[in-house]
């Protein structure tokens, strides 16, 4: 991908267009869900709202930031902002979402 300088309303407009593209991935998605799983949107909900309570704060999104793991090579505790190991180097394995 190469890149291009762009305005700030190019890179807005092209955030938005994305971001209308996502959700529609996620409804469609969702109704695929519900349909062959028969759910209803209430489940939906209450899982959103379980997901957002993880942080203790309820406001419409999640924490992104990890919480503190041990290392899985040398067990040393690693921060949640760091990707790697500071003491042996290995990747730290992330959660999916
Ligand atoms: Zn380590």
């Amino acid at each position: 991908m190469q890149f291009q300088p762009q305005s700030g309303n190019e890179s807005v407009k092209e955030l938005k267009q994305e971001l209308e593209r996502l959700s529609l991935i996620c409804e469609a998605l969702w109704e695929i869900v519900k349909e062959k799983q028969g759910l209803e949107d209430i489940d939906l909900i209450e899982h959103m709202t379980r997901l957002d309570l993880m942080d203790g704060k309820y406001d419409g999104k999640k924490d992104t930031v990890q919480p503190p793991v041990p290392c899985r090579r040398c067990g040393r505790i690693l921060a949640g902002h760091h990707m790697t190991c500071l003491y042996c180097g290995e990747t730290r394995m992330h959660k999916p979402f």
